[in-house]
């Protein structure tokens, strides 16, 4: 994978971390050097600041990385918490939302909801957008309106950006979109590649693709995806088995998993992340870990949405790696996400101890940008993308711990309230708590709401 360009012109910098999480172990007293937006040095056994070095008290971890997102689904945050139903209820509520997004409100919508990962520690997302056209389905003037809104969005909240452009061609096996659905449709998967080929990567932006999910998209497309995604070398993400009705018709359209479905059709591989992988069998857990295919778990919003827990440890034990996402954004804290992957595990087995902290900061950093295309960030060493997150550990709820324990207190008790530094491309985004890009995100995301409000 080509690492992300420098930030050229930025001059050395030097931080001193009071605690930092290097590779497997949390280390005292770390000089850290960035310059032109990677680390260039990493010194350990520094007891006290070199001067002129800013200064993070706390422990500082790798950015984390955000692999499933729907920005939008921010807008819905407590209004779908009234009321009982299913994921399909819950589908209706969001349709509306979907209905009423424009390019400028979505932008402005998404630079308060990537505010607010900035502020959870979030230095990379993976959006993965399918509000293509204006409804109905005509197209914009610029085909590629919502998906730049996006991009320019994380750049105005100062985060690293992988649009997953997604293909959506229909509501169900052998079905026409829906009403709701006729934005999401490019007709065919020639003409989502068509314009897809239009969007530019740039410094903070990466373009890759995704299949909605096998009921949105037909058997006879899949391939023309996996190969627009194989010549860019692009990651590609899908929705995977996260309803068992989804699982239901497609063996009744094709005789066979969804799994095995995207296997046929050559959708699987190491660039190749699944979403949610819920509801597996075994055949579907080898076929996924012997093509490397990621698992990308969302269970804050698994839980949220009434899935199911997915088979995350038998997954990653077959050979998939995992990543992490917020997804509906029920809540935006990468740390709960990797805390409830791990005792989701525990409650349905009643045993401890299925991930160390260290692996599940993995999946939560390291492994999760690399299943957004950047295998050059997730570690403080240098050559690596300067992106790092510092979390408080004298707040309520971290204080206390032995500091080298500093990773178990970060998964296992802090949240995303205890962030205070974000670092993206070696620029200083949130620092002591506050965005300096946005300065007030409570409102943004509350006027970008108010402004969705029917
Ligand atoms: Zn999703």
């Amino acid at each position: 994978m080509t690492p992300a360009p420098p930030t050229p012109g930025q001059p050395t910098k030097t931080y001193w971390l009071e605690h930092a999480w290097l590779d497997t172990r949390v280390e005292p007293g770390v000089v850290l050097q960035t310059r032109d937006g990677r680390i260039t040095a990493v010194r350990t056994d520094t007891p006290a600041p070199p001067p002129g070095a800013e200064v993070l008290r706390g422990l500082t971890l790798p950015g984390l990385a955000n692999a499933h997102s729907h920005a939008f689904h921010r807008a819905l945050r407590g209004t779908v918490q009234v009321g009982s139903g299913t994921f399909w209820t819950w589908r209706e509520v969001m349709y509306t939302v979907a209905d009423r997004l424009t390019p400028e409100t979505y932008h402005r919508l998404a630079r308060a909801v990537y505010a607010e990962m900035a502020l959870a520690g979030i230095t990379a997302v993976g959006e993965f957008h399918y509000v293509h056209h204006a409804p109905g389905g005509t197209p914009y003037a610029d085909p590629n309106a919502m998906g730049e809104a996006l991009v320019e969005a994380a750049a105005d909240a100062g985060i690293r950006i992988t649009l997953l452009d997604t293909v959506y061609l229909s509501s169900g096996f052998g079905q026409p979109p829906n009403a709701h659905q006729l934005r999401f449709s490019d007709g065919s998967a020639d003409a989502w590649a068509e314009r897809c080929s239009l969007l530019k990567e740039r410094d903070h932006a990466r373009i890759g693709a995704a299949v909605h999910s096998v009921r949105a998209v037909p058997a006879d497309q899949l391939a023309t995806v996996a190969r627009w995604a194989e010549e860019r070398g692009a990651p590609l993400h899908v929705h995977l088995s996260e309803q068992t009705a989804e699982n239901d018709a497609c063996r009744e359209a094709h005789g066979c998993t969804p799994t095995r479905l995207l296997a046929e059709h050559g959708v699987l591989g190491p660039r190749t992340t699944g979403v949610h992988n819920t509801h597996l069998t075994d055949e579907d857990i080898a076929l996924l870990g012997r093509s490397g295919t990621g698992t990308c778990m969302c269970p804050t919003t698994e839980r949220d949405l009434a899935d199911g827990i997915g088979p995350a440890a038998a997954l990653q034990k077959a050979g998939s790696p995992l990543s992490l996402g917020s997804d509906s954004h029920a809540v935006i804290d990468l740390l709960e996400e990797a805390r409830a992957m791990e005792l989701n595990e525990r409650l349905r087995t009643r045993t401890r101890g299925h991930w160390t902290a260290a692996a599940l900061l993995r999946a939560a950093s390291a492994d999760g940008h690399a299943a957004l295309g950047r295998d050059d960030a997730g570690t403080l060493e240098a050559g690596a993308a300067a992106d790092f997150t510092t979390i408080a550990l004298d707040s309520v709820r971290t204080a206390g711990p032995l500091p080298r324990l500093g990773a178990e207190t970060a998964v296992f008790a802090a949240s995303a309230a205890d962030v205070t530094h974000t670092v993206v491309a070696g620029r200083h985004i949130v620092r002591d708590g506050v965005h300096r890009l946005v300065p007030d995100v409570p409102r943004a995301l509350a006027d970008a709401v108010a402004a969705l409000r029917g």
